[in-house]
């Protein structure tokens, strides 16, 4: 900002002591004053005679003070009693250790007097009221306490300051045509209604134009993240010919499946980003299973049809791998060089140079950035592994391929509108046709061997495969209760001695997981005991069976990608959860999840239940730091997409950055 503030210092009655205060709570100018929001208010406007007082309600009364004693206790405490009327009654006050109150309060002297009155003794009382014409009378804010900076204060200051200070800010505005065709309060007035409210809907909507005004920075912010990035020119410009269309169509037939409508449709707004001039940069979302691998081969086969090259990231070197025989195996006809780079599988710089394809894992990439200078498209699957700094130092790129990201955490509208406005987003928001709903049970303790018997059967019957999952590797001391692979496994060879089991979890070194994994997905080994390691992407379409160990110390996202490493194929799929938890809210979370398949749902209702922590989390998003709005709020998201909609349209001269500038937060970028 370059406006020059009015200094802090200037108002009376504020020495070096108090800024210093002031600066421990982040306040440093007239600006940040303001915007230190009471957090709570007390209603003290009901005025009333003493005698007509209701009892355990916040009132205001005015009487005379009849008499004021300071008396001390033996055990070193003190305590004031006044007692007033007015002509209609008594009323006692009491206070405890506040002994420079004798000093404001005069015998025959009539104030007004703010709390709650009860019955002490069988008379008509208010424990520790509040006095003094800030005090009372209205609708009193409450700061958040702060060492020697009490409401008291906040209160009196800005009973004489307030609208002194406000006034010499200079206030971003929205304009007032559009203020009033959203019957919103300007920012001056909200500044001051949020401070002195006149009424309980002065003071709502004060709260809620603020309130706007932090969405407000977090869509701009992201809006003019999208600008900054369309500003530039893809490293390679691609066409669709006719014969490259031949070719494509060819491709699609080949495919041992006919492409769902979903995929079609996202595919479409894929291709459209990839002919464009600027870099793509789209979020394809997409639950597990929905097909994302596909729509990412066909826009890599369509940057090899222009001679160009692409490189597909995935997290783990599992996933990598099986990316690697997918594209092999669905591309064997169309003569093209695919290769697999790993931190086990190395290529020479002239074997990158040669391939049209590159698979690599998230920390290889991350290392080799030289990689990018020859891409056409960058396709990051699994993108809320890929950090947020590892995510953001290509925005800073000069040249940027086509960046697609994949995501199978579907991720709720409000979040995606307040968020990710700097995304195309597309949305595969179908499963492939023969998939059967995976029937989820949450298992009671006293079930579990009959389940583990089931499971036997359906092995030897069915040669189907399963999964075991533990949240942890090893037994850990202080939490006995939640189980661990290196133990269950022990265990479970015990009640599974016909069966080939086998352990993979992030410590077993890297050769013997492949090698392992190899043989699973061969049907050489029956059951996979596992910790999370296999929670994203892992494609076995024949295990049709997963347990969940310690289910409720995962969250909601996670279970649902845990569960989606089964139901891959055209059999019906089992998820059992097993629980030593007697918490009620973890049961109904693991009971949501046994009646519901859906994603988008799952997110939707993490985000109702448990706030926007777990998705954030999951997504590797930093927690924007909002004093008023609340990221779930969708009617205050939608609203301010509205007015940010209404701005570009019809107010072109007022310039987004401004609204980044306002609200006084701080943002961790995406
Ligand atoms: P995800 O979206 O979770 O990454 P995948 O791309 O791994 O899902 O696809 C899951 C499974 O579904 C794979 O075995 C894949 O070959 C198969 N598949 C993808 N698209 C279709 C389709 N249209 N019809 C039938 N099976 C499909
Ligand atoms: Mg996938």
């Amino acid at each position: 900002m370059t406006q020059t503030l009015p200094k802090i210092e200037e108002l009376p009655s504020i020495g070096p002591k108090t800024l210093d205060k002031l600066q421990k709570l982040d306040i440093f100018d007239t600006n940040d004053l303001v915007h230190h929001y009471p957090s709570r208010y007390i209603d003290f406007s009901h005025q009333t005679p003493i005698s007509q007082a209701p009892l355990k309600q916040s009132v205001t009364v005015k009487g005379e003070v009849l008499n004021f004693k300071n008396i001390y206790t033996r055990f070193g405490k003190n305590i004031q009693k006044a007692t007033i009327s007015d002509n209609t009654g008594y009323l006692d006050l009491i206070w405890f250790n506040q002994p420079y109150i004798s000093k404001s309060i005069q015998i025959g002297q009539t104030y007004a007097f703010a709390g709650s009155i009860d019955l002490y003794q069988n008379k008509k009382t208010i424990v520790a009221p509040e006095f003094g014409d800030f005090n009372t009378g209205k609708i009193i804010p409450v700061y958040p306490q702060t060492n020697g900076l009490n409401s008291k204060w906040f209160r009196r200051l800005f009973q004489t300051n307030l609208k002194k200070i406000v006034d010499s800010i200079d206030l971003l505005e929205l304009p007032p045509s559009l203020l009033k065709k959203s019957k919103l309060l300007s920012k001056k007035e909200a500044l001051l209604q949020i401070h002195q409210p006149n009424n309980q809907e002065l003071l709502n909507q004060s709260r809620q134009r603020l309130a706007l005004d932090e969405i407000l920075a977090l869509q701009a912010q992201s809006i003019i993240q999208k600008q900054h990035w369309f500003s530039k020119k893809a490293n390679r410009q691609l066409v669709m010919t006719p014969a490259m269309a031949k070719k494509f169509d060819q491709l699609v037939k080949s495919l041992p499946f006919k492409l769902t409508p979903a995929q079609i449709k996202v595919w479409h707004q894929t291709l459209a980003d990839l002919i464009s001039t600027p870099p793509a940069n789209r979020l394809i979302q997409g639950d597990v299973g929905s097909g994302k691998t596909i729509v990412a081969l066909l826009a890599c086969y369509f940057a090899h049809l222009n001679h160009t090259q692409s490189l597909l990231i995935a997290p783990t070197e599992i996933l990598a791998n099986q990316h690697f025989a997918t594209f092999q195996k669905f591309l064997s006809k169309s003569k093209l060089k695919i290769s697999l780079l790993t931190s086990s599988s190395k290529l020479t710089p002239k074997q990158i140079s040669q391939s049209s394809i590159i698979i690599a894992t998230h920390a290889v990439f991350y290392k080799n950035k030289d990689l990018l200078n020859n891409l056409s498209l960058l396709i990051i699957d699994e993108q809320h592994k890929f950090g947020v700094k590892q995510r953001s130092f290509l925005s800073e790129l000069e040249h940027l391929p086509h960046t697609i990201t994949m995501t199978a955490t579907p991720i709720p509208r409000t979040l995606s509108l307040a968020l990710l406005g700097n995304l195309s987003l597309s949305y595969i928001d179908q499963l492939p046709k023969d998939r059967l709903p995976i029937k989820t049970f949450l298992v009671p303790q006293n079930k579990y061997q009959d389940c583990y018997s089931w499971i036997d059967q359906q092995i030897n019957q069915k040669h189907s495969q399963a999964y075991i999952v533990c949240p942890f590797i090893e037994d850990s001391e202080q939490n006995t209760a939640v189980k661990s692979a290196t133990a269950e496994f022990e265990h479970l060879k015990k009640v599974f001695p016909k069966q080939k089991i086998a352990l993979i979890h992030g410590k077993i070194a890297q050769k013997t997981r492949d090698k392992i994994f190899t043989d699973f997905k061969n049907n050489k080994i029956n059951i996979l005991v596992t910790t999370p390691i296999i929670e994203v992407g892992v494609d076995v379409p024949n295990s049709t069976i997963i347990i969940i160990q310690s289910a409720d110390r995962f969250g909601l996202a996670q279970l649902h990608q845990l569960r989606g490493r089964v139901g891959r194929g055209s059999e019906q799929s089992y998820c059992y959860l097993f629980t030593e938890s007697t918490n009620q809210k973890s049961i109904d979370r693991l009971k949501y999840l046994e009646l519901h398949q859906n994603g988008l749902k799952i997110s939707e209702y993490d985000l109702r239940t448990r706030g926007p922590g777990e998705i954030f989390s999951y997504l590797q998003h930093g927690f924007p730091s909002l004093k008023l709005a609340t990221i779930s709020d969708s009617n205050l998201i939608e609203l301010s997409a509205q007015i940010i909609k209404s701005l570009q349209s019809d107010y072109p001269s007022f310039d987004l950055h401004q609204l980044i500038e306002s609200p006084h937060l701080s943002f961790t970028p995406y």
